[in-house]
Formats: structure tokens, sequence, C-alpha cells
């Protein structure tokens, strides 16, 4: 199975080259220009599948082998290493080191629960944030995700699962689609396989994908279903027994092209302060906002405040620029804790 996908994807091999042999997990010539800037005889391309709490699972071949190396005590790129990082190996001894990681194309990554950056996925082309038909949305939560998703340099889509669940799903959709102001949104169930061709078509060979949102709401079920692969999925039990269970942040490759990052669900997002990722998840303030007399306005009762004039005309709903700054608050205070930390 194998020597076959190797053989569909000639067109875009890189003969004689270092990663020539990774292209089936997203070796394309940036990482390629990136390892030969400074990479000595011996050393060897590798890219992260899995973290464990002192070692990683690396690809380091065509096929679906991990290497296990220990967690390198180099420093560490922002957030820690994580999975879909790409890192240069090298051997001596008999033994392989991590000598470095490559500089990251794009890194979607939150402030963790002890207040310090924590990388979820790197070099990503595309964060599915998931909601369920099923659960509750809050959309100050998918305003959150949207805001680091825009911020990581990955293309944000939205996709509502369990589309099969029909009751709610109407509602849902709505709900959706009220927050999700220049993200495209999509209904997709792992059950009935409606919708799974939109993510698929984006899985090109050398593009990585991956599925955040809260746990339940069937990313590793959709994980398997487009790779035909068994993740242990929620139905196991909170104690996941299996191979599986050390991590659930895994990075596996899909038959018809490129690769796919479950991750653990995420009950909160605490975004990384990016101007860019609040202002793409509110665009209708952002274009306002350019309208407003002072450059610094904050959307109070400055004189001249467009913003506040698009809400008198019912143009922005109130409770957006609530959240908008909100939000902004809290990814200052967050910036100024780590500072404060050191
Ligand atoms: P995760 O925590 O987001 O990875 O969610 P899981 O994939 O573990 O799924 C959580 C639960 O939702 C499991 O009981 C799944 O069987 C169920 N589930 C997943 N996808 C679907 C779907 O498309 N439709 C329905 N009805 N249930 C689903
Ligand atoms: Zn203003």
């Amino acid at each position: 199975m194998t020597s076959k996908s190797d053989a569909s994807r000639q067109h875009i091999s890189f003969d004689g080259v270092a990663g020539g042999r990774l292209q089936r997990w997203g070796w394309s010539e940036h990482e390629e220009a990136a390892f030969r800037l400074s990479s000595e005889p011996g050393d060897s391309p590798g890219r992260v599948a899995r973290v464990h709490r002192r070692a990683l699972d690396l690809l380091t071949g065509p096929d679906d082998v991990y290497t296990r190396v220990d967690a390198p005590r180099i420093s560490v790129p922002r957030g820690g290493i994580t999975v879909g990082d790409w890192v240069v190996l090298h051997t001596t001894a008999g033994a392989t080191k991590i000598r470095r990681v490559l500089e990251r194309r794009s890194l979607l990554e939150r402030v963790g629960p002890d207040g310090r950056v924590q990388a979820l996925a790197a070099n990503v082309d595309y964060v599915f944030i998931c909601f369920s038909v099923d659960q509750p949305i809050s959309t100050q939560l998918v305003e959150r995700f949207l805001t680091s998703a825009h911020g990581s340099g990955a293309t944000p889509v939205v996709l509502l699962t369990k589309a099969d669940l029909t009751r709610e799903r109407q509602e849902k959709e709505k709900a959706l689609r009220s927050v999700c102001l220049a993200t495209s949104v999509h209904t997709v169930s792992a059950f009935s396989g409606e919708g799974v061709e939109v993510v698929l078509n984006l899985a090109h060979p050398n593009k990585t994908l991956t599925l955040i949102g809260p746990s339940g709401v069937g990313k590793t079920t959709l994980v398997n279903r487009m790779t035909g692969l068994s993740l242990a999925t929620g139905e196991v039990g909170p104690r996941r027994l299996g191979r599986h269970t050390t991590t659930k942040r895994e990075m596996v490759s899909i038959p018809s092209g490129g690769v796919i990052i479950d991750t653990p669900g995420l009950r909160t997002m605490v975004p990384t302060p990016n101007d860019e990722g609040l202002a793409a998840t509110f665009p209708e303030i952002t274009e306002r906002a350019s309208l407003c007399r002072f450059r610094d306005c904050s959307h109070r009762s400055e004189p001249g405040c467009a913003v506040q004039a698009a809400i008198a005309e019912g143009t922005i709903e109130p409770r957006r620029l609530e959240h908008w700054r909100a939000l902004k608050e809290e990814m200052e205070r967050a910036a100024s804790g780590r500072r404060r930390r050191g």
C-alpha cells in the first residue's frame, strides 16, 4: 500500500533531497530549504507525530513506523515542541538525538492553565474548529477558538459535527453562523458521511489539517472516518485504554493525501495576544473601527466613535462589542501575567 501511494505522488517528488522520503508526512520545499540552511553531514529530518511526557514519537520515513527519541534538552521553540514540528536528527554511536526544530510556518497555540504559552499543533494549513449538534454552543468559546486559529497562520474552517442528529441541527447551525462572519461553516457527520468530503478535499498531499474543539464533539470519530483508522474515541471511557492512551494528540496520514492532527478536547481557550486573530474574528468591528475619529478609540464613549454609531444604527450587535472587549482585555492580562512570571 505504501509503494502504491508513493507512486501516485511522483509529481511532487524531491529526488535526491533530504526529506524526499517524508513527502507523505507533508515535507515540502519550505522544509527542504529550512533543513538545508544549517544541516551537517549525518543529519536527517523527522516530524513529530506524538508527544509524551519525556519522549517523542517521530516519523522519519515513508511508513507508519515511529522512532522514539528523548524529548530534547536543547532550547525548545515557543510553547514547547509539539505535534507537527519538523526536527533535525543526528545519530552518533547508535543514539539519535534532536539537534534542532525547524522554523515553523504556522503555530496553533493558547495560554495554558499555568499561564504559559502552550503549542497545540505546528505547521498546520487548516484548523477545523469543531462544535457538535448535541452540545450547547457557547458563542464566546467559538470566538476564542476563531481568534486563536486566525492568529495561527493557518486557515480556520468551522465544522458543526454530528449533523445526523437532526433535532437541534438548524438552531445550532444558526448560532454558529451568527459568530462566524469571516469563516466558512460546514455541517458534517462522521456517522452518515455527510460533509466529510469538504474536509477531505482540503487534504491534498503536503497539507496538514488539525481538529480542535471541546471534547466529545466527535473529532476522533471524524479522523477515523477520514483515515480508516480506529483511534480510541469517547466510547472507550475516560481512561482511554489501549494503544492511544498516552496522548490523544497525534498525527496520522489520510490515505487520499495529507495528514491530520487529532487534539485533546479543550474546555477553555485563552488565545495568546494577537491583534490579527481578534480583527479577523470580529470583522464588523474592525471595519467600523477604522472610521473612528481617534486611532486608539476604545469604542466606549469617545466622540466620533463609528463603532458606537453602528451599534446605535443596529448594524453591530452590542454583545459582539462586549465579547470583543472582554477577549482583548483577557489576552492583554494573559500577556502581562506572562511577563511578570518572566
Ligand atoms: P472527541 O472527544 O471530540 O474526539 O469525540 P469522539 O470522537 O470521542 O466522539 C464522542 C462521542 O460522539 C462518541 O460516543 C461518538 O460515537 C459520538 N459521535 C462521533 N461522531 C458522531 C456523529 O457523526 N454522529 C453521532 N450521532 N455521534 C457521533
Ligand atoms: Zn470607536
